[in-house]
């Protein structure tokens, strides 16, 4: 079965008196593997899309089937367990905390798993190397370049082994060349069989996963999908 499949979803926020459709009978399937880009400009519903399937948010509508369960009408607390253990985020602004070593940085998503400080080690030290960064694992974060902090930010997204991976803008803080190197990373760990999913603006970056989905007033199209098919839906 497929990784991720989510059926006719929709999220709508009350504004006022006024109700925003922010996503709008959206159908999705991802597999393993996969190493999709959804793209679409500001105001589409790639920042709810995100938060759907990044469990944060629940939607209003439609079902979302995650690893083989059906997480869319989950409580704040159920939904926030399957989080942690299902899902891997990188963010645009890396959001690592300051006064923390690359490496305690790396190891915050292991703290409520119950596992012993060595083996919490162990899989923190092997994260970072995974990313290049062993050599610096116990320097701050102000001590390190942006992309490397990105890559410490990679190294925790991958250190709980979450079976998806949710890419927010990564490159988006990043000059051209660190960019490059971040998406040549994120390509490198989707050849070793990581599911990525990219979220962003720019084609340079989206043209890079192996599927484009183009979002657009809360609807997907998929690159290369017939014009009506886009409009349905
Ligand atoms: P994007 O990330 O592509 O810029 P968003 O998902 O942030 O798009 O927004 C999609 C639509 O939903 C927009 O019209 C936006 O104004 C609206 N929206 C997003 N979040 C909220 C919110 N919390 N309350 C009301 N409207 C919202
Ligand atoms: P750069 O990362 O500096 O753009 P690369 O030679 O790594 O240079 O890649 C050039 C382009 O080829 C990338 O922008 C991307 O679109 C594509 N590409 C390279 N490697 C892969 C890959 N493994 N999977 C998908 N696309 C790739």
């Amino acid at each position: 079965p497929a990784l991720i499949r989510i059926e006719r979803l929709s999220k709508q926020y009350r504004m006022g008196g006024e109700i925003v459709k922010a996503l709008d009978g959206v159908t999705l399937t991802i597999d393993r593997g996969d190493f999709v880009a959804i793209i679409g400009p500001s105001g589409s519903g790639k920042s709810t899309l995100m938060n759907v399937l990044g469990c944060l948010d629940a939607p209003t509508e439609g079902e979302y089937w995650l690893d083989g369960e059906e997480v869319s009408a989950l409580k704040d607390n159920r939904l926030a367990e399957i989080r942690n253990r299902k899902i891997g985020f990188i963010f645009q602004g890396f959001n690592l905390l300051p006064k923390l070593s690359a490496l305690e940085n790396v190891e915050l998503p292991l703290i409520y798993g119950g596992l012993p400080s060595a083996r919490r080690r162990e899989l923190s030290v092997d994260a970072l190397r995974k990313v290049g960064l062993e050599e610096r694992m116990h320097h701050t974060p102000l001590e390190l370049s942006g992309g490397q902090q990105q890559r410490v930010a990679i190294a925790r997204a991958l250190v709980g082994s979450p079976p998806v991976l949710l890419a927010d803008e990564p490159t988006g803080a990043l000059d051209t060349k660190t960019g490059r190197e971040v998406m040549s990373l994120i390509r490198e760990l989707n050849r070793a069989g990581h599911t990525i999913i990219l979220i962003t603006h720019d084609m340079d970056i989206a043209r890079q996963a192996g599927r484009v989905v183009r979002i657009s007033d809360g609807r997907i199209g998929e690159e290369g999908a017939a014009k009506h098919e886009l409009q349905s839906g």
